[in-house]
């Protein structure tokens, strides 16, 4: 299983660790007092035998909203996919309190805080990457870890105490390390899924294995 975490699964909602993010966080909070602003927590089940992780908050999705893709455009065929597979139960409305319910599954993000332009710098994912491995290592009956992207990828593998080399990058990639079934995909953003890198199909083949695996 993972490496003895550092830290608590998830951090404060005031975390200091990052200053660029920090500084981000101030100016949304500054110009959009009425978002969350602050590290996305994770979302789902306590007992989940499967854990999604993205990449980092977007800021007009999670980091408004205050759940894990929730907002976004990624969102969307996330949790619809995660319904068609029984990962969760209700129906996704984009806003926090749909009523939308995770079983058997959690979802978090490499990164907690959204970082300009949707992209962390490494010395953010290093700083962060503690609250990733404790949110692993919190989570009994994890079997199954579905990477969102290389940034998430190379961020688990390393959390699992790997380097980010070990493992295989591409759509579909599994991997097996410490106990966990990784699986890789690409992220479900609005670029991959327009340009048709990512198509619904391929993302529903990805948790149909994670939940042939997670059993
Ligand atoms: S990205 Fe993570 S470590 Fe950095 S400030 Fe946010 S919660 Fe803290």
């Amino acid at each position: 299983m993972a490496s003895s975490p550092a830290t608590t699964p998830e951090p404060p909602r005031d975390c200091p660790l990052c200053p660029r993010l920090v500084t981000y966080r101030r100016e949304n909070q500054a110009a959009h007092p009425d978002w969350f602003n602050g590290p996305a927590p994770s979302f789902g089940d306590p007992d989940a035998r499967v854990l999604v992780v993205g990449l980092a908050p977007g800021r007009t999705g999670a980091n408004r909203t205050g759940r894990p893709f929730t907002g976004d455009h990624a969102g969307v065929l996330l949790y619809e996919t995660l319904i068609k597979y029984g990962f969760a139960k209700g129906h996704y409305q984009a806003r926090p309190d749909d009523g939308l319910i995770l079983t058997g599954c959690m979802i978090t993000n490499a990164v907690r805080c959204a970082p300009p332009g949707n992209k962390p710098e490494t010395s953010e994912e290093t700083t962060c990457r503690p609250f990733l491995a404790a949110r692993i290592a919190a989570l009994p009956k994890l079997k199954v870890i579905v990477t969102l992207g290389d940034v998430s990828r190379r961020n688990v593998l390393k959390a699992l105490g790997l380097k980010a080399s070990a493992a295989p990058g591409g759509h579909g990639a599994e991997f097996e390390v410490a106990g966990y079934h990784l699986i890789n995909s690409y992220h479900c953003s609005r670029l991959n899924t327009n340009t048709g890198r990512l198509t619904t199909p391929m993302f529903e083949a990805v948790f149909e294995r994670a939940k042939k695996l997670a059993g």
